[in-house]
């Protein structure tokens, strides 16, 4: 079998491939070898070989010997996670064999299957980043996978299904409109509030907005990579002020602020529903349709 050949077979399997997989592919310990001597491949340990250039939490994950999964698997597949980049989370189906190596942090996962190499689709991901992160880790995970169209209806299903019954409301829940990781995680700690939103509204005047409470107050979420640009701040508060002109009240958080200081976001949202002389949830008020400003009319002000 030629050095292309074996290549090929690891790049079809994640990158990574037990000598017996390469074996039962066709290949014979001369082409492993000759594959080996010419840099194609990298043997990581005794049996185990990946391609030059794997990311090293895959190559860590292989070296352990699983496939990467959870958080690890759903990062590696562009799916934005709540959790910052850690040690790689690595499956080892009900009976896989752990194996040492130099510097291992590896967050093992211990569930039914037998054990594979590479990485772990992202259905069984976020099942497995369900039981480890949690729910709220979990549903922004699905809303993005959901947003990114690498959930489908039947892998919705299946997801759904794998859950305890008290969360399969999550499933339930997620949409894949969200425009941000940021966006569904307010919504669904606002859920828990008793707190209704709408998402990505089209306000005349101002433009579309995150999320849009009552009616009346605007929820501007703000992502990471915004900071440093002048133009962006300029347009938000010019934004800012077109909505306080017609009568709403805008609120604008960053990541820091939602993820890391959550109290003070929900006392300005609560705060800001308590000046409106809004009760927490429904009050009855007609909800904001699209290009239809909602917000009341302040005294002198017109509405068109
Ligand atoms: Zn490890
Ligand atoms: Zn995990």
């Amino acid at each position: 079998m030629r050095n292309s050949e074996i290549v090929a077979l690891l790049r079809a399997r994640g990158g990574c491939a037990r000598s017996s997989d390469l074996f039962a592919a066709g290949a014979t310990k001369n082409d492993v070898r000759r594959s080996a001597a010419a840099g194609e491949i990298v043997m990581v340990r005794r049996g185990l070989y990946v391609l030059p250039g794997l990311p090293p939490t895959l190559r860590d994950a292989a070296h352990h010997g699983g496939a990467l999964t959870c958080q690890s698997a759903l990062r590696h597949r562009g799916v934005w996670v709540l959790d910052r980049e850690g040690p790689p989370h690595v499956w080892l189906g009900a009976h896989g064999r752990e194996h040492s190596h130099p510097g291992c942090r590896c967050v093992v996962h211990w569930r039914d299957g037998a054990p594979a190499l590479g990485v772990l689709d992202v259905a069984s991901a976020l099942v497995h980043y369900y039981r480890c992160g949690g729910s709220e880790a979990f549903f922004v995970a699905l809303e993005s996978a959901l947003r990114l169209g690498q959930i489908g209806p039947a892998q919705r299903a299946w997801i759904r299904h794998r859950l305890p019954r008290s969360a399969r409301w999550l499933v339930d829940f997620a949409v894949p409109t969200s425009d941000s990781g940021l966006e569904s995680l307010v919504r669904l700690r606002l859920r828990a509030l008793g707190i209704e939103t709408a998402a990505q509204v089209r306000i005349a005047g101002v433009g579309r907005v995150d999320l849009l409470i009552d009616g009346v107050i605007i929820i501007e979420l703000d992502g990471e990579e915004n900071h440093a640009d002048p133009a962006k701040r300029h347009r938000d508060l010019r934004r800012d002020a077109a909505a306080t002109a017609r009568g709403y009240t805008p609120l604008r958080f960053d990541y820091a602020l939602v993820v890391h200081d959550w109290p003070t976001v929900e006392a300005a949202i609560l705060g800001a529903l308590r000046t409106r002389g809004r009760r927490i949830g429904r009050d009855g008020d007609a909800p904001a349709s699209e290009e239809t400003p909602a917000g009341p009319v302040l005294p002198g002000a017109s509405r068109r």
